[in-house]
C-alpha cells in the first residue's frame, strides 16, 4: 500500500513521534499550523470519516482521549486547543488516512478559514 501514514507508522518514513500505543500513532505535522500541531492516526488503515464503521467507534473516542492527553504533555490543555478532521475536497483533506489535527499554543478563530 503506498499510504504515507502507513508507511510513517511502520517506520520506513521517518517522523517526530510522541505516543504509541496498539492502536494509536501520534507525531508532530511536519508543517505546523501552531506551536503545537500533532497528527493523531489509527494504526489501522481508514481513508477518512465516510469509510467509519461502527466497529470503529471506540477507537474514536480513544484517539479524543489521547488528543486530550498529549495537549496535557503538551501544556496546551489549560489554555485550550483544537482537534480538526478535514473530510474531502473541500475541507482540504490531502491524505487519506484518517488524522486528528491537534492544535495549541495559541488563540484561534472561528469561522476557520
Ligand atoms: P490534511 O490536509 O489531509 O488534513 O492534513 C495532512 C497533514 O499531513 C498536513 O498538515 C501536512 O502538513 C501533514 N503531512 C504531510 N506529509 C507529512 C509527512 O511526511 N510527515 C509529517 N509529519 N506530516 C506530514
Ligand atoms: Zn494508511
Amino acid at each position: 500500500m503506498s499510504c504515507l501514514f502507513c508507511k510513517i507508522i511502520k517506520g520506513e518514513i521517518p517522523c517526530k513521534k510522541i505516543y504509541e500505543d496498539d492502536q494509536i500513532f501520534a507525531f508532530h505535522d511536519i508543517n505546523p499550523q501552531a506551536p503545537v500541531h500533532v497528527l493523531i492516526i489509527s494504526k489501522k488503515h481508514i481513508s477518512g470519516i465516510p469509510q467509519l464503521v461502527i466497529d470503529d467507534d471506540a477507537l474514536i473516542g480513544k484517539i479524543m482521549r489521547t488528543a486530550h492527553k498529549i495537549a496535557q504533555q503538551l501544556n496546551v490543555a489549560d489554555q485550550g486547543y483544537r482537534v480538526v478532521v478535514n473530510s474531502g475536497r473541500n475541507a482540504g483533506q490531502e491524505v487519506f488516512h484518517i488524522h486528528f489535527h491537534l492544535l495549541g499554543g495559541r488563540s484561534m478563530n472561528w469561522p476557520p478559514g
